[in-house]
């Protein structure tokens, strides 16, 4: 047996034992699915009925399965514009990947076919032969626990300051990160642009200074008075002020772009200068205006790029893509796509609690793998060498294309 077709058979296995019931309107959407190393390979598919799916996925265990967020009077026809579009539902995706986290240089690495070299980090070319290299990433905690921040931030605007936090449904997305789909009739019928200018708002694209929150044409530097405006104006002016708050000299200085004894001077005065930005001013530093605007203008940028979201920009505005359908496996990793209900999701442990398999003792020859953690265990590293591991971890490496069977 190959390693596709193991994967298959512990897929068909866990699916003969787990029915799927997680996309409703399921007559109204196109499906999608994908194979061994490939997402997607066949679109355009159709279930009449939760049953008809479970059917598909009992016998023919696809890798990966995807579902349009799109309804449509007829999901199977081709092309696109023959489908019937009835609206689409909102689908927000974070992944690790995008969050540019310093356990990346840890955990991902790369690995040259050609000659064999491989390093940590992320790189296009082999250092050794110059060759084309394949990339391959790892998830640890902090990785998984950065994107279950950015998603608990995510419901905070969308319901605090957007109001469409409704009929809601979050899950992890089998590998890096989490998706949450919002299914309300309301956001269904928005079109590209507004779902494109809420994805501008969410991750703060077209703030800058001058035209949201400062005013630097006259010789007096104001801004926004933080009481008096709402959504992500006041989060960044408030950022702002718990920067100079909390942030050492040294740190004002990097972030402000200003020499460390002007860094010093904000320091000293970070109480009165605080108590000024609340009357809608910005203090002057010591030195020409060019300085105090060039700080302020840094500030606010550093305040802005804390409050973004680093969500990602194509699965938002698209509205014919295709998104993993949860509580199904995900065959670069054996997890589950497993769906979270909200007042569990602050606790939840993805890589215990979405692992899919058991623990059958199975010997596979693996290329090179770092240190991770998955199921109760630590595993790695490893390189070139042949080791006993418990299925779901096995399946893991397998899924990566990092180890295989050993007969
Ligand atoms: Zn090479
Ligand atoms: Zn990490």
């Amino acid at each position: 047996m190959n390693d596709a077709e193991f994967l298959k058979k512990k897929f068909r296995e866990y699916y003969s034992k787990h029915a799927v019931n997680s996309v409703p309107s399921i007559e109204a959407r196109e499906f999608g699915i994908g194979d061994f190393k490939k997402k997607i390979v066949k679109r355009h598919m159709h279930f009449a009925s939760v049953a008809e799916l479970n059917n598909f996925l009992r016998k023919e265990a696809p890798l990966y399965i995807s579902y349009s967020a799109a309804y449509y009077k007829e999901p199977e026809a081709r092309p696109m514009e023959n489908k019937g579009f009835l609206g689409s539902d909102l689908v927000y995706e974070f992944d690790a990947d995008d969050l540019g986290l310093d356990c990346k240089e840890e955990h991902d690495f790369w690995y040259c076919k050609r000659c064999g070299n491989s390093g940590k980090g992320s790189v296009k070319n082999c250092s050794n032969c110059g060759s084309a290299v394949e990339q391959y990433q790892f998830v640890c905690e902090k990785c998984l626990d950065a994107t279950k921040k950015q998603m608990l931030k995510l419901i905070k605007v969308l319901d605090e300051e957007l109001g469409i936090f409704e009929q809601v449904s979050i899950n992890f997305s089998g590998n890096a990160g989490y998706h949450l789909h919002i299914r309300s009739e309301k956001v269904r019928p928005l079109s590209s642009a507004a779902r494109l200018e809420l994805v501008d708002y969410l991750t703060l694209a077209g703030f800058t200074a001058e035209a949201s929150i400062a005013d630097f044409s006259e010789k007096m530097l104001k801004c926004a008075k933080p009481q008096a405006v709402k959504g992500a104006k006041a989060r960044v002016l408030n950022r702002m002020m718990e920067f100079i708050s909390n942030a050492s000299p040294d740190e004002l200085a990097a972030f402000g772009g200003i020499r460390l004894s002007k860094a010093r001077y904000v320091h000293e005065n970070r109480a009165k200068i605080i108590e000024k930005m609340k009357q809608g001013i910005l203090d002057y530093l010591p030195g020409s205006k060019a300085i105090s605007v060039k700080f302020w203008q840094n500030l606010i940028e550093h305040a802005k790029h804390c409050e973004a979201l680093k969500l990602d920009r194509q699965t938002s505005i698209d509205i014919h893509k295709i998104v993993r359908v949860p509580d199904t496996l995900h065959g670069s990793t054996g997890l589950i796509a497993k769906t979270v209900p909200l007042e569990h999701f602050k606790e939840f442990m993805p890589l215990k609690q979405a692992v899919a398999f058991g623990s059958r003792q199975i010997k596979v020859f693996i290329n090179k793998a770092p240190k991770f953690k998955l199921g109760a265990e630590r595993f790695g590293p490893y390189e070139n060498e042949q080791a006993v591991l418990p299925e779901y971890a096995a399946i893991y490496l397998i899924g990566k294309g990092l180890a295989s069977l050993c007969e």
